[in-house]
């Protein structure tokens, strides 16, 4: 609205112009013209009421101008009614003023309780914006203080306004007459421009309000009102009533992010920061502290501590022990070793030819890396993987799968390394032995030789007045392969061995591989419990459902209880041979757990390199009460010196660890070596003798320590 053109303003035709002063800061100013448009309003003509009276009265009740032709008494008659009507007339107008003076006395009072609530709000209002605009409190009440008294004397002048406006009786020459609404209004306008703020206009929003803060934006809400009082009164009480403090169990990983720490102990992770902070740890809540840090931070907010680690993700692999009552008996798996060429593959097959072909109709049997045949209604369970690597290797990773060894020797060739290293292997594994003295067909065979050859390796048999038994065999005329069958259930019902079948399976991969039609498969050999089609599994790094199963014989099982060796289809990967089998309740699981195992073997693969030394292998073999024993394998380049080393290093000891040789030797240091050395935690010694680099890397790989 500027009128810099020299224009007129733009203006409302009849609105009553305003004018109000703006300041801002800085003491700037700005001019506003408020024009308001006033409602017409209309208002009875005090005169009006009597119109409804006869239009003839006024002329009737002067007898001189009486109309001709009109007698006396019709003139009195008429005088008659003109009184009646006049009295009538006056009865009404009492009457009237009688109700006007009613409504007027009821509006009154209602103003009275309307203005009364309005008075209120505003000055609790005004309470609240003196709180929140602390600053400018001071100026704020000077004009509150001016809008005060202003407030009760508008609300009176809008009086005699309201109450002529009410009824709507019959308007006629409403202009005419100046009302009391208008008088009201020119003293309105008389009174000039501070009248902006008038209490009849409450409920429309007027400038000045709005700069006010009072009902315009600036208004805070109701909420934060209410959070306002609920703050001040916590305030008032807090002080004496403490919160109650809740003492929690905190699980504490490894390592933890300072913002989880104050999660789980549902403290402010600011209060975690500043106790860090005191502890002399200057570290913000995106950083991960050390669980002994953190585990002094949770002692210090009053909770407990429940250390945790990576590896509880494998706690859902039930652990339980089987009741007595619920083992069953369950067959022996057997493992044959050797000396390469004493004939152990064609022990295998005579064995698996004599029995499974025979008593199949179809004959074909599929090679899934075991079998099992039955002797005098006993079944045995042969691992179809000759040689110690194997059952090394899985005893490495922790499947201590076999439980008879059936070491083959050649009748006509003697005790070999190889042998000499399958006894170390089988005494290892605390596994009894059987020797097959095979190619006893041969007409070079001298069985007894072998027996006496055993005896420098501490492995006394039967015939020999020792606990071994031995059996005379040919695999190629399956001569003794009856007796070895007979000798080896013998051992078996010695052994007396059990397992639960009712619950969920544990398993031993024997062999696995990427089949390209099939996918990744494995040779399962089901330990405890009972492997069913559906299964969710974890075996090893991998993990899976059983899709389908097939035993030795090729046929699709729906179950395989313990000892019983099956193909398993449905995994994700292909798993290693040795790799435990467990079965879990849910996928979610056992894929955590495969995630785990794959990260801690990762880690254990970067952590080969900083191998345990030999002095932390005997400090180990210390703290362990349990572990009284150092295994050692030992090498040298001659008989006479290995045998030395052996006689002074069984020498070393005291009464809490002994060392223990595993197997000592003759020549490099070889991969077979390492194997053995891994499967039981020993260090290898070589005197005079390297390791060959296959022996070198696989021990790299195993974080295996070996000493020349
Ligand atoms: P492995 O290397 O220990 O598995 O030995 P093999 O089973 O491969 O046998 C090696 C060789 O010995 C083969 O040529 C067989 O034919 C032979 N052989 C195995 N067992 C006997 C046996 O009982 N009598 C005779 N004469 N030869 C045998």
């Amino acid at each position: 609205m500027s009128d810099s053109d020299g224009k007129k303003p733009l203006g409302l035709k009849g609105a009553r112009p305003g004018n109000v002063k703006q300041s801002f800061s800085h003491g700037r100013t700005k001019n506003v013209v408020v024009e308001t448009k006033r409602k017409r309003v209309v208002v009875p003509k005090p005169g009006a009421a009597n119109a409804p009276a006869p239009n003839a009265a006024p002329r009737a009740s002067d007898p001189s101008k009486r109309p001709a032709g009109i007698s006396d008494a019709e003139m009195e008659r008429r005088m008659k009614a003109l009184q009646a009507a006049k009295e009538q007339e006056v009865a009404d107008a009492a009457r009237r003023a009688e109700e006007e003076k009613k409504r007027e006395a009821d509006r009154e009072r209602r103003r009275a309780e309307a203005e009364a609530k309005e008075r209120e709000d505003r000055e609790r209002e005004q309470a609240l914006k003196a709180k929140a605009e602390e600053e400018e409190s001071k100026k704020r009440e000077a004009e509150a203080a001016k809008n005060r008294p202003a407030a009760p004397a508008a609300a009176p002048a809008a009086d005699p306004a309201a109450p002529v406006a009410a009824p709507s009786g019959p308007r006629g020459g409403g202009k005419a007459a100046p009302t009391p609404a208008r008088r009201d209004r020119d003293d309105d306008r008389n009174k000039g421009k501070g009248r902006v703020d008038d209490g009849r206009r409450s409920g429309k929003l007027t400038l000045n309000q709005a700069l006010r803060g009072g009902e315009g934006g600036r208004q805070k809400s109701m909420a934060a009102m209410k959070r306002k009082q609920e703050r001040a009164r916590q305030k008032a009480m807090g002080g004496a009533v403490e919160r109650e403090k809740v003492i929690r169990n905190v699980n504490l990983p490894e390592a933890i992010v300072v913002s989880e720490l104050a999660n789980r102990m549902s403290e402010r992770v600011a209060d975690v920061v500043k106790a860090l902070m005191t502890n002399g740890m200057m570290v913000t809540q995106t950083q991960t502290i050390d669980a002994d840090t953190a585990e002094l931070i949770i002692e210090e907010f009053g909770h407990n501590v429940v250390r945790v680690s990576d590896s509880d993700v494998e706690d859902v692999i039930e652990a339980t022990e089987d009741k007595p009552e619920d083992l069953k008996s369950r067959p022996p798996v057997i493992t044959v070793m050797g000396h390469v060429d004493h004939g152990k593959t064609s022990v295998l097959d005579a064995i698996r030819n004599a029995r499974v072909v025979a008593g199949e109709a179809g004959g074909i049997t599929q090679h899934i890396g075991a079998y099992q045949v039955e002797q005098g209604g006993q079944k045995l369970t042969f691992l179809d993987t000759p040689g110690h690597a194997a059952f090394t290797s899985m005893r490495a990773r922790g499947a201590q799968v076999t439980d008879i060894v059936v070491l083959v020797v050649a009748a006509d060739d003697a005790v070999m390394p190889q042998t000499i290293e399958a006894i170390a292997h089988a005494k290892a594994a605390e596994v009894p032995m059987i020797v097959a003295i095979n190619k006893i067909d041969l007409p070079a065979a001298t069985p007894d030789k072998v027996r006496t050859d055993l005896l420098q390796h501490e492995v006394v048999v039967e015939k020999m007045s020792g606990e071994v038994q031995d059996v005379e065999v040919s695999a190629i005329s399956g001569q003794g392969l009856d007796e070895l069958l007979e000798a080896i259930a013998l051992q078996a019902e010695i052994l007396e061995l059990k397992a639960n079948p009712n619950r969920a399976a544990t398993g031993a991969v024997i062999e696995a591989q990427l089949d390209v039609g099939r996918g990744p498969v494995a040779t399962v050999l089901v330990q405890t419990g009972t492997l069913k089609q559906g299964d969710i599994f974890v075996v090893g790094e991998q993990w899976g459902k059983v899709r389908a199963m097939e035993n030795d014989q090729g046929k699709r099982v729906k179950e395989a209880g313990p000892s019983v060796p099956v193909e398993v289809l449905g995994l994700n990967g292909t798993p290693e041979a040795g790799d435990v089998l467990n079965v879990v309740d849910t996928e979610a699981q056992a894929r955590e757990i495969a995630e785990y195992r794959e990260k801690a073997a990762k880690d254990k693969r970067a952590a080969a390199g900083a191998a345990t030394t030999l002095e932390q292998l005997m400090a180990n073999a210390k703290a362990d009460e349990d572990v009284s024993e150092m295994p050692i394998v030992v090498k040298a380049d001659v008989q006479g010196s290995a045998e030395a080393i052996v006689q002074a290093m069984e020498k070393i000891g005291n009464d809490e660890v002994r060392v223990r040789v595993l197997h000592s030797g003759v020549g490099a240091i070889t991969e077979s070596d390492v194997g053995l050395a891994e499967a039981s935690g020993a260090p290898v010694f070589g005197f005079n003798v390297r390791a060959n680099a296959p022996a070198r890397n696989s021990a790299n790989q195993k974080g295996i320590e070996i000493r020349y």
